[in-house]
């Protein structure tokens, strides 16, 4: 059984919180941060990141960074970089989508 769009955007949440339509593409999510907005592709309206959820990924993620290279500077700069900012990049699309109050 094939997995409808919707579940795809809903596992990802790229849904419109307006049309409930898939609004961006997968990869424009991770540049999109609560100060700034995107238009719906699907209905043209705003939809952003709510502050509250994008900290609860970055702040971790960056505490998670600073910790591996502080006391696990042994290891490969490669690892201890990339293993963070991969958990935010999928924390990231995990997180709802909000309506843009402009
Ligand atoms: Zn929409």
């Amino acid at each position: 059984m094939a997995v409808a769009p919707s579940k795809r955007s809903l596992m990802l949440r790229l849904s419109c919180p307006h049309c409930e339509q898939a609004c961006m593409p997968t990869l424009q999510k991770l540049f999109l941060a609560p100060s700034s907005s995107i238009n719906c592709k699907s209905c043209g309206r705003g939809v952003t990141l709510r502050w509250s959820h994008y900290l609860l990924v970055v702040v971790p993620g960056v505490l998670l960074l600073v910790v591996l290279n502080r006391y696990f500077a042994g290891i490969e700069l490669f690892i201890t970089g990339l293993v963070p900012v991969l958990l935010i990049c999928i924390l990231q699309l995990m997180l709802p989508l909000q309506k843009d109050r402009f």
